[in-house]
């Protein structure tokens, strides 16, 4: 089939959205996870959410939201937290960008919206870190307006159900599966048999939200649940009927998204130097990957080239035969595969060049820790007893 009537197909295939629309809201109120995110329809506990779940999974970011929601109950409280607080609240998310974003779309909530949560979509889509992707899930969630959602989630299910062979991630198919999400929310407006008629006991925490809310949630949650990537649920799914990758069995083949890029590896060694029961630590610039993280003082080399008194010439201009060996963590990040080899050196000296700032154990306690470099603290506190 060519790619242009495949694709008219999609656009044509309204009666198959309809029947979709009802057979989602339904399987929605019997499995829907009871997550406490759920159980509000205030937008900034949603919008906290939805950066939280970005590329992290639920059962991670639970703990995450219900300690943020804690320290951080509203948009003014966000806006005025300290950087070293809200940096804390995220420790061991991962992509910090996240959260600067976070507290700046906050700042400029109070100073151009007064605090209040715009409702708007074109407002809530120029505030800092809020894709489409994101303003559509605050504005259907927390607004119950008409606005299409499309995540990797989202994508895997509809094109697995109308049998999308093209990119997704190309511009064609991308639009046209915009245009579908756009029209199962819009067309799950019209159904209202469906709000009063869920008597089955699972469906009491989403009863209370809007049928735009649960439409792209239910898609969300078939993904995550049932669509999943490898080995998807087809018996158990309320699409297979209408499902094209289950009929032909093409599931394993969509979505289509091209050639995999390779992990890149990258080896770094760090140090772990004592000194008068201090440690050295420093805090990453602004402008580089874990912005104002902190970190052991450390040095990428190359894959087998650097032994450990080498790389302390360069990381501290000093270098020492007492150089103990302590722990190697393996990490990943984006595409990269990362070893970290720690050191432990202890000295009485300070280090010829000035690599950082010497801080008791119990303050590193406070600090954020890179995800790397926060699992060297865990080691040391088991191996050396330091309290951090
Ligand atoms: Fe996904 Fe299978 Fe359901 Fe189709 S039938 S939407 S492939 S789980």
């Amino acid at each position: 089939m060519s790619r242009a009537r495949n694709n008219s197909k999609l656009v044509t295939q309204n009666s198959k959205l309809e029947r979709l629309v009802p057979l989602l809201l339904d399987w929605f109120a019997r499995n829907a996870r009871d997550l406490p995110w759920r159980r509000t329809r205030d937008p900034y506990a949603v919008w906290v959410s939805e950066i939280m779940l970005q590329q992290t999974q639920v059962k991670t970011v639970l703990p995450y939201w219900q300690r943020w929601m804690r320290e951080l109950p509203t948009v003014s409280d966000l806006a005025k937290a300290k950087s070293e607080k809200i940096h804390k609240l995220w420790e061991g998310l991962g992509y910090y960008t996240r959260v600067r974003n976070l507290q700046k779309a906050a700042r400029v909530i109070v100073e151009k919206h007064g605090g209040r949560f715009p409702e708007e979509f074109d407002d809530v889509f120029a505030l800092p870190g809020i894709g489409r992707y994101t303003a559509g899930a605050i504005c259907s969630i927390a607004f119950d307006q008409p606005r299409p959602i499309l995540d990797g989630n989202v994508i895997r299910v509809l094109t697995r159900i109308f049998g999308i062979a093209e990119n997704p991630r190309e511009r064609k198919a991308n639009t046209l599966l915009w245009q579908s999400a756009g029209r199962l929310v819009l067309h799950a407006t019209r159904v209202t048999r469906h709000e009063a008629s869920c008597a089955h006991p699972a469906s009491r925490t989403t009863h209370h939200a809007s049928a735009c809310s649960r439409l792209n949630q239910s898609l969300m949650e078939l993904g995550a649940l049932v669509c999943t990537p490898r080995s998807p649920g087809c018996e158990a799914c309320p699409a297979k009927r209408i499902c094209a990758a289950f009929r032909e069995n093409r599931a394993g083949q969509l979505p289509n998204l091209g050639p995999r890029v390779a992990a890149t590896p990258r080896r770094f060694i760090a140090f772990v130097v004592e000194r008068n029961g201090r440690l050295l630590v420093r805090q990453r610039p602004v402008g580089v990957v874990n912005a104002q993280l902190w970190e052991f003082p450390n040095v990428e080399v190359s894959a087998s080239g650097a032994d450990a008194r080498q790389a302390a010439l360069l990381a501290l201009g000093m270098s020492s035969k007492r150089i103990e060996p302590l722990c190697t963590i393996r990490h990943s990040i984006t595409r990269y595969r990362i070893t970290l080899e720690a050191h432990r050196i202890r000295l009485r000296k300070p280090p010829a060049r000035r690599a950082g700032v010497w801080l008791a154990p119990p303050r590193l306690k406070s600090l954020a820790f890179t995800g790397a470099h926060k699992k060297i603290l865990e080691r040391l506190a088991v191996n050396f007893k330091l309290q951090a």
